[in-house]
């Protein structure tokens, strides 16, 4: 009998990833609707914190792997693990981040265990009456959205994307149960030997860790016009994200670039300037916790995500606006 539902934890040098919380927030919507518990599974070098950590964000059960090999992400002794665990443990559901990590290990698990696997979802639910994991996400270029099932093998498995879930709370007083697992030393043998570590170079633009971002689209017009989205995004201390009609156009770089074929993200505020609302962007942006659109059609599809909706046209708008928050701006500086 297959039971629980499992989250794949990350943590980076011993410290827990964000997204390994919101993994927990997510999964823990899917074990209370089927009455069952949930765990965590966490492997590294030294984390016996993190553990405890996992239950304080809402793990009933952690299992720990422990082993100098697992310091750092290497996909041949993490799958060897893995897999020896789910084998014993035997859980029916694995959720991981859709991260270098998690789109790495989740295609090897599930090709060795014959299950199936559903990438890049965006929403995650239970099948009433069967229990069945729903796994919903954009599909045939992202022009629809499909609901997936895996009605036959086990585990059901599947990945989100960081950023698009908010993380669960930390409640110290809870408790739960770390299961350390001590396995034998041929399963953290590795094909890779790591030769050391870079972050990426052309990566300076970070939408996805600040609390607001000003996003434009083609409804800019023209890349001068880009001016007015780079004061508001100044005045409101976010940063600047943008449809792919506007990358495309060259008129921002791919860093900018929010949705499906870009980056998820969720800000307390997007400010959405000019943006249609294709599924596409939708995909990416969905999370965020207010919505503001801006746009001259009244029939656009933006305002249906939309909590305030502005009709009218940016090249009126925007200078207005700019001028209304810098004057509040100075009158807040000077006391
Ligand atoms: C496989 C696939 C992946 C994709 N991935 C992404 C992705 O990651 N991100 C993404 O954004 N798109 C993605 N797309 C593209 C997506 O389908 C849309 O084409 C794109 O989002 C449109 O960008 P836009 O809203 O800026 O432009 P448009 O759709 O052209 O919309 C411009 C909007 O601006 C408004 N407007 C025009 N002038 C003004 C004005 N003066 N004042 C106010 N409003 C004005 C218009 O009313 C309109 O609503 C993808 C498509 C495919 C097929």
């Amino acid at each position: 009998m297959d039971r629980g539902v499992w989250i794949i934890a990350e943590q980076w040098n011993g410290k827990l990833k964000r997204v390994s919380f919101e993994l927990l927030a997510r999964a823990q919507r899917l074990a209370d609707k089927l009455g069952d518990h949930l765990s965590a599974v966490l492997l590294g070098y030294h984390i016996k914190r993190a553990a405890q950590e996992l239950i304080y964000h809402g793990a009933d059960v952690v299992y720990l792997v422990e082993h100098p090999r697992l310091f750092q992400f290497d996909p041949d002794p993490y799958a060897n693990c893995l897999e020896r665990l789910i084998r014993e443990e035997r859980p029916e559901i694995i959720v991981a981040a859709a991260t270098t990590t998690g789109r790495t290990l989740m295609p090897i698990l599930a090709a060795r265990l014959h299950t199936g696997l559903t990438a890049d979802c965006t929403d995650l639910d239970i099948e009433e009456g069967t229990g069945l994991l729903l796994q919903t996400r954009p599909a045939i270029g992202g022009n629809v959205m499909v609901t997936i099932k895996t009605p036959n093998h086990r585990p059901q498995m599947a990945t989100v994307r960081p950023r698009s879930y908010k993380p669960s709370p930390r409640d110290s007083s809870r408790s739960g149960e770390v299961i350390v697992k001590d396995y034998p030393d041929e399963l953290f043998a590795s094909r890779f030997k790591l030769l050391g570590l870079e972050r990426p170079r052309e990566e300076t633009v970070n939408i996805e860790d600040t609390e607001v971002v000003v996003a434009v689209g083609k409804g800019i017009g023209k890349p001068e016009n880009l001016k007015w989205i780079r004061e508001l995004a100044e005045l409101l201390d976010g940063a600047i994200g943008a449809s792919r009609a506007v990358v495309d156009l060259g008129w921002l770089p791919y860093p900018h670039q929010v949705g499906l074929s870009g980056k998820t993200v969720s800000p307390r505020l997007y400010l959405a300037c000019g943006i249609s609302g294709a599924i596409q962007h939708l995909a990416g942006m969905r999370g965020s916790e207010l919505v503001i659109a801006i746009n001259k059609d009244p029939r656009a599809q933006i305002f249906k995500v939309a909590d305030l909706g502005v009709i009218g046209d940016l090249t009126e708008i925007l200078p207005r606006l700019i001028q209304r928050l810098q004057r509040l701006k100075s009158k807040g500086e000077k006391g």
